[in-house]
């Protein structure tokens, strides 16, 4: 599933590649997917989007939204999968969810994994569906300094026992982050996934909001993750530091072995010995 890094590389990409492209024919998919929503009838899309030239694709989020000149834009939405670019003379997909060719012969696809939204809206509505309209900053916008995110620590432990893992994968509080993300996060702020946000101190905090701002910076730098394709199908040069590969094997900064456990519907990974939970139970007189 693309993350905040990985749709802001392709955002890039497609502005590299696709912008100023004149759209020959638009459809939804060949393949069905109960998972895939639309917010218009194919023909209503294909009819739409005929004629129509690429524009500038930016993120927030997971979503991606690229414009389409004159009057509308595509809002993809956490999709997971492939988004590809495909030069003249290349063969389409066997499968896919979304399509535009190109007049060059060029042609775009979408192929979705679990789920994803490919919603087409008329110019300045783009930002009104339900899951855009109100999204808080992502760790990409200048909103997002360390004093938003300990409000957002303040306002967030007050609704539940909520952990650190919950506060980057739950209810898209810091919209963008998921599973892949947050492992690579807690393990850089030295935090267990378990770890109660209202027990954190202000240096955990701090280091917690460091390694947010790093860990997404370091993945768009390298190109996304390395389990995930581009939009020319190469997979990102970011190689996570805990994922289903690290299991068993030494932690990078103190060999004790990776372990696992599943937690908040995701698999976690850890390093039981530099994200301890013991020093969490009786933390409270390091609150500030
Ligand atoms: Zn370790």
């Amino acid at each position: 599933m693309f993350e905040l890094p990985e749709c802001t590389v392709l955002a890039a990409q497609m502005n590299e590649k696709l912008y100023g492209k004149v759209i020959s024919s638009g459809r939804h998919g060949n393949s069905p997917h109960k998972f895939v929503w639309y917010n218009c009838t194919p023909e209503q899309f294909s009819r739409a989007v005929g004629n129509k030239i690429v524009r500038k694709a930016t993120v927030k989020g997971r979503w991606l939204f690229l414009g389409l000149d004159p009057g509308y834009v595509l809002v993809l939405g956490e999709c997971g999968g492939r988004m590809l670019y495909h030069k003249p003379g290349s063969r389409l997909p066997a499968k896919y969810h979304l399509l535009l060719e190109f007049n060059d012969g060029s042609f775009f696809t979408v192929t979705t994994q679990m789920w994803g939204a490919m919603e087409l809206y008329e110019k300045g509505n783009e930002y009104s569906g339900k899951y855009v309209k109100d999204m808080r900053p992502t760790p990409l916008e200048k909103d997002f300094h360390f004093r938003y995110f300990n409000e957002l620590i303040d306002e967030a432990s007050k609704e539940s026992n909520r952990s650190t893992k919950g506060l980057l994968t739950q209810e898209q509080l810091i919209p963008g982050l998921g599973n892949a993300c947050a492992q690579d996060i807690l393990f850089r702020a030295k935090l267990n996934p378990r770890h109660p946000i209202s027990l954190l101190t202000e240096s955990e905090k701090r280091n917690l909001y460091d390694a947010i701002l790093e860990t997404v910076q370091e993945i768009i730098r390298k190109g996304g993750r390395y389990d995930e394709f581009n939009l020319f199908n190469k997979p990102g040069g970011y190689i996570r530091i805990l994922d289903k590969n690290a299991v068993d094997r030494p932690c990078p900064l103190c060999g004790t072995p990776v372990e696992k456990f599943r937690y908040l519907g995701g698999t976690c990974y850890v390093c039981p010995n530099c994200q301890k939970m013991s020093h969490n139970s009786n933390s409270g007189n390091a609150i500030a």
